[in-house]
């Protein structure tokens, strides 16, 4: 295997997976010299329109997949969902960052609580479900509400069901597709909350602060942060993100999902061993992007400074927003202090995340503001016809 001296500007990385993560990692790393190749099933897709070398091919093609790994000095994904055989495929050729023990936890529910549980993180309670019967006699235990939740392959809530009283179990279990599950106990939060944390080689931590989220039907809506040190509250949720970072021995970056109850009390609800959509707002506002920050940790780079340079709130733009027509991106462009980010996707679905829009301002609350009545000007048009 290659070994993993700093992989420099002029150096090839590559991501395994194809969406606006990779794309965003991408943009980055292009603007650092560095040249991008990709591999996913797809073609013509929003991180291959920014690389070099777009490879399609499936993740079980572990030929191709170590072709792909031939031609790079470093390997990172942009999702978690990569299968494991794919992910040593490449390690036997390749550095790949974070490393195949850091996926296998989190691309499963189960374990990633299991692991946090036992490393003293607090969690909210929940149970192992693996037949319709385990569900109802695990219910009584949790109570109500509870979340039932598949363990792999479940995200922006999908594979996911709250159930209110026992006469829902049957449902819930159909709902989550009768596979192995987790049973949750259901958090009264009062927000939700994410941190952003990077780990480089040396085990150097860098954080980008609390960010503060909003969901929508189980979606990100929209976050903001301004980076100030903030209350207990943000102190304990940074030191609780930066605990996981080092308990799990990330490297790259590590998104730590929290709720936030009423007292401030915490639980992680989960967590993603890659930048996430809620640190989308470090692009304009950060120093270093949660983008940049990945690169310089896969590589083996020291981190970047991740100070805000403005507080600063993101809105997401769904494919909803096309229902009537193209969004109006004249209006949205004639903001003077709103930045659009598009993702290239060519077909716009209803729940699909087609691109953001990032405003600065002088306090968070204000940029959130901005945002939201940013978004509002794009369907603007469409209603006043
Ligand atoms: P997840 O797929 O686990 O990120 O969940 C998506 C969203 O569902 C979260 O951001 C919450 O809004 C909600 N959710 C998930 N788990 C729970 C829970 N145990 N209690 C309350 N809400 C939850």
């Amino acid at each position: 295997m290659k070994e993993l001296r700093p992989v420099l500007p002029g150096a090839t990385v590559g991501v395994l997976g194809s969406g606006q993560l990779g794309r965003m990692f991408a943009i980055a790393a292009r603007r650092m010299g560095y040249r991008v190749h990709t591999l996913s099933p797809d073609y013509d897709t929003p991180t291959g329109q920014i690389a070099d070398v777009e490879v399609t091919a499936s993740y079980d093609d572990l030929d191709a997949v170590r072709e792909f790994a031939r031609q790079v000095d470093v390997v990172t994904f942009e999702f978690e969902n990569v299968p494991a055989a794919a992910v040593e495929a490449a390690a036997r050729i390749v550095p790949v960052r974070p490393d195949g023990s850091v996926l296998h936890t989190t691309q499963h529910r189960l374990r990633e609580k299991t692991f946090l549980a036992g490393a003293g993180f607090p969690v909210t309670a929940f149970v192992p479900v693996r037949s319709l019967a385990e569900l109802e006699e695990a219910l009584p235990r949790i109570g109500f509400p509870a979340v039932l939740k598949a363990a792999t392959l479940s995200y922006d809530g999908k594979g996911q069901s709250r159930i209110d009283d026992a006469s829902q179990a049957p449902a819930a279990w159909r709902a989550v597709g009768q596979r192995d599950a987790i049973l949750e106990k259901f958090v009264r939060f009062e927000k939700e909350a994410s941190v952003i944390v990077a780990r480089s080689r040396d085990g150097d931590l860098a954080d980008f602060g609390l960010i503060s989220n909003t969901h929508d039907r189980h979606i990100l809506d929209f976050s903001s942060a301004d980076g100030s040190a903030g209350g207990p509250v943000a102190r304990e949720a940074v030191a609780l993100a930066r605990g996981v970072a080092e308990a799990i021995r990330v490297v790259g970056v590590l998104c730590v999902e929290m709720f936030v109850g009423p007292g401030g009390e915490i639980r992680i609800n989960e967590l993603a061993p890659r930048p996430h959509n809620s640190g989308h707002l470090t692009v304009d506002a950060c120093v270093t992007s949660q983008f940049e920050q990945q690169l310089r940790a896969v590589c083996g780079l020291e981190l970047g400074a991740t100070d805000y340079l403005r507080p600063a709130a993101m809105a997401n733009i769904l494919g909803d927003l096309w229902s009537d027509g193209e969004p109006d991106w004249a209006a949205v462009c004639a903001l003077p202090d709103v930045k659009l980010h598009l993702y290239g996707k060519s077909e716009a679905r209803p729940r699909r995340k087609m691109g953001h829009l990032t405003a600065l301002a002088d306090s968070s609350t204000e940029a959130l503001r901005r945002v939201l009545a940013a978004r509002e000007t794009l369907t603007a048009r469409v209603r006043a016809v």
